[in-house]
Parts: C-alpha cells; structure tokens; sequence
C-alpha cells in the first residue's frame, strides 16, 4: 500500500491547530494541546529462539491525562516510531473526550515484525516490553490495550507479568484481556460494532440506505472484520471488496465476510479467495462504492487521491487515515467522513466498560455491553452532527471542538500546578 509518506504527529498537530484557531484558544493551552505529557522510549533486549539476543525498542506516550488516568492500545508493527506513538496518544485523548470517557489518552509501540517471530520469541518480548513500561502503567495511571497486531493474549502476557511483579493479580493492567482474565464480552467486535454503528446514523442522516448499500473494506483484522461482518450480518449490506496487507478481492455481488475470513485463517490472506477479482489497496479507495471504510494504517487518503474517492461515507476504522488537506476536499465533495476519534471509539468505550466492570467485581452480559455501547456511540455522534451543522464545519473539526472543550474545561478546573 503506496501510504504517502507523512509524520502522523505533524498531522495531528495540524488538527489541533485548526480547532484551537477556530476556538481562539490562547497560546499557553494551545501548547499544551500539542504536547505529549511523558514519554518513555526503551530498549531491550530479547533471547531469541536460535540463543542470540536481540535488541528492540518500544515507546510508550502519555499525552494527556486532564480527565482521567491514560488509555491507548499497543501496537507490533515494524514501521512504529515515536512520532506516530505521539499521534496515536493525541488522538486517543480527543476520543476518549468525544465519547466522554473518564480518561486521558496514550499509545504504545514496539518496532516489530511480529509475524517473523515465533509465539515464544513474542511472549518474550511482550513480556519484557511490559516490564520495561512497567513503571509508567497500572490501572490508575495508565491502561493499556490491544492495537494493531496485538490482541487478547498479549494482554494476558502483560497481566501475568505485571502480576508477578507485584505480587498479586492486577487484571485491571489492561483491557482488551480474555474473558477469562476478567475481561469483557464484547470487547473483541466493540470497535467494529462502534464503527458499524456509526455508519448506520451517517447513512440514515446522509440519505443512503445501508441495505444493499456497497462497502469496500481496506484491512480485515481486529476492527475490519467485525465492522464487515457486522455490516453484513445487521445492516444487510454487500461487502464488495476487503484486503489486508498483502492485496485485495472484489466482487459485485457481494462477499461473505464469514468466508473470507475462514480463507484468510487457512491461507494467511483474503487474497485469491475464490470468485473474485484482485483488487490493490490504493484501487479500492477509490472503487465506486457507496460506502468505504479504511481500517488498516495511517494517511490512505490524502490530497492525491481524494478528488478520486468515489464514496458517499466513509468510516474511519483505523486511526488518522484522512490527511487534513484530503478532509477539506472530501468536505467540498460533500462525503461524509466519520472521523476516527468518534468512528472507532467503540473499542475504548466497552475498554472503560471493562475497567469499570473490573472495579465493579461484577459482569455485564453482552446484550447489556452492546446496549449500552450503541447508546454512548448513538449519543456522541448525535452531539458531533448537531455541533458540525451549527458551525458549518465537517464531523472531524466538529468531534475535536466537542472534545477540546472537555479537555481544556477539565484543565482549567484543575489549574496550573504548582
Ligand atoms: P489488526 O492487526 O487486527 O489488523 C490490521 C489489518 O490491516 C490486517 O488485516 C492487516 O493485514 C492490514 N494491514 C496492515 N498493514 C496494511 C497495509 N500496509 N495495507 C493494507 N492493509 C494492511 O489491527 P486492528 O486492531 O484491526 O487495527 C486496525 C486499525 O484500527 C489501526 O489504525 C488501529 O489503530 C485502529 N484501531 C484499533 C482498535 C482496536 O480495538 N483494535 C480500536 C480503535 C482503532
């Protein structure tokens, strides 16, 4: 996937600029809008299995925790820097204020291939990369997450390590765990289901009926699979193309996500699944589609391919896929974005479910997790229509007026210490 080759963190800070202008916010709280509050950057070393040791490096950002302790997921990927870190910290801030959650927000990495690695080399690695943040994090400070190539067990490995240095079990480390660890039902499809969920207000309020309606899906992990077989599944809508990393599949008629993902089980990828088309990841931005949802990396669609997008809604899955200079194009074209930091909230919503279930020592069943899931996203993107239509402004400069205003209310309550 030709990404253009942009600093996440300029973007984000771009965004900010063009809220706080808006705003008229002074220039003492703007900075501290563009600031991350403490930044951790480790390196470790990890035995590999041939006896060797080698040394990686991860981060782990706390960008701003006005409202409430950190939030943010950890993310495997060989392309990680702390400039994208940065990003993903500020952007998990203005999520958890949008769909007002008592959180602040924060990001993790580590710079690695994870699919080169065997399960015992990346246990060892998580292991270590836990115990390296461990100072920094803990359920009152900052929780982590799953992000992209990390899932329910490596947030098992980082409860059990952070455990067993305290002595005692600390489930509420993390969310995103396994059920079985205390974790919530309904956490694994949560930022699919949001996301999902979103679409269905956009499109009602757009005019576009989601039954029927096409969809092309860029990434088909954690968060493109739940959003496409929930689409599928609720909604009744035809899921024409899908991809993931290595290439992409087409079909007019519509694709059953249940398969596609049985094959990519089988065989790696969704590529070559039977009866359809290949499809590269660029092509299927811009594939005549009603609905698109980006929901693998960053700046997919940015100035140069905008003009091409030929979708009526797009839903942000992944986080900062739409560069700022694509969102004013976009907005003149009268495409509904469904900006990230309200689209895919729905993860760290049901997160913050989970936390509070973990306090709590009492569990939800999952009607009552989707229920009240579908509410907070239902409300949240209400609140962020109404606020885009009253300043003529689109939904993303609309969800960051609406979640600067938490943040910088809950700064100035606090005041400046000492
Ligand atoms: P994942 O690791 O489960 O899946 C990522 C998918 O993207 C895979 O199908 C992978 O093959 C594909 N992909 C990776 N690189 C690609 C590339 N260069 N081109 C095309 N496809 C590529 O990750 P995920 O958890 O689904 O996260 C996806 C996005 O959603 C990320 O931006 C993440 O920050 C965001 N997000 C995740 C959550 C969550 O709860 N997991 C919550 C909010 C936002």
């Amino acid at each position: 996937m030709a990404a253009e080759a942009v600093n996440p963190f300029d973007t984000a800070r771009e965004q900010i600029d063009i809220v706080a202008d808006l705003l008229g916010l002074d220039g003492g709280v703007r900075e501290v809008l563009r600031h991350p509050k403490r930044e951790l950057t480790v390196s470790f070393p990890v035995r590999m299995d041939g006896g060797d040791l080698e040394v990686f490096t991860g981060f782990r950002v706390e960008y701003n925790m006005a409202r409430g302790p950190c939030k943010g997921g950890i993310r495997f990927h060989p392309g990680v820097t702390l400039d994208e870190v940065r990003a993903l910290a500020a952007w998990m801030t203005w999520k958890c204020a949008v769909v007002n959650i008592p959180y602040g927000g924060a990001k993790g990495g580590v710079v690695v291939d994870p699919a080169r690695l065997s399960r015992g080399e990346l246990e060892r690695l998580t292991r270590r990369y836990a115990t390296e943040i461990s100072p920094i994090i803990g359920p009152e400070m900052d929780i982590p997450a799953p992000d992209v190539n990390t899932d329910s067990q490596t947030m098992a490995w980082i409860i059990d390590t952070y455990s067993m240095q305290k002595g005692f079990a600390v489930p509420g480390v993390v969310t995103g765990k396994p059920v079985s660890l205390g974790g919530s039902e309904g956490r694994g499809d949560a930022t699919g289901r949001g996301v999902a969920c979103v679409i269905r207000e956009g499109a009602r309020d757009a005019g576009v009926r989601v039954r029927d309606a096409s969809v092309a899906i860029q990434g088909f992990g954690n968060v493109g699979g739940a959003t496409a077989r929930i689409l599928h599944d609720e909604q009744h809508a035809r899921i024409v193309a899908i991809s993931d990393v290595r290439g992409g599949i087409y079909r007019r008629e519509g694709l059953d996500p249940h398969a596609v993902e049985a094959h990519r089980n089988a065989t790696g990828s969704v590529v070559g699944f039977p009866g359809t088309t290949p499809v590269s990841n660029d092509a299927l931005l811009e594939l005549a589609v009603d609905i698109l949802v980006p929901a693998a990396l960053e700046n997919q669609i940015t100035a140069r391919n905008a003009d091409r997008i030929q979708a009526k809604i797009i839903g942000e899955g992944a986080n900062g896929p739409t560069l700022p200079a694509a969102d004013q194009i976009l907005f003149e074209k009268k495409v509904v974005v469904l900006p990230d930091v309200l689209a895919n909230a729905g993860g760290v919503t049901v997160s913050y479910f989970e936390w509070a279930q973990n306090i709590e020592g009492y569990y939800w069943s999952l009607e009552t997790v989707n229920e009240r899931l579908n509410e907070v996203m239902v409300r949240s993107y209400s609140a962020i229509r109404d606020l885009g239509r009253e300043r003529q402004v689109h939904l993303r400069t609309a969800a960051y007026i609406l979640a600067f205003d938490r943040v910088v209310e809950a700064m100035r309550a606090r005041g400046t210490y000492p």
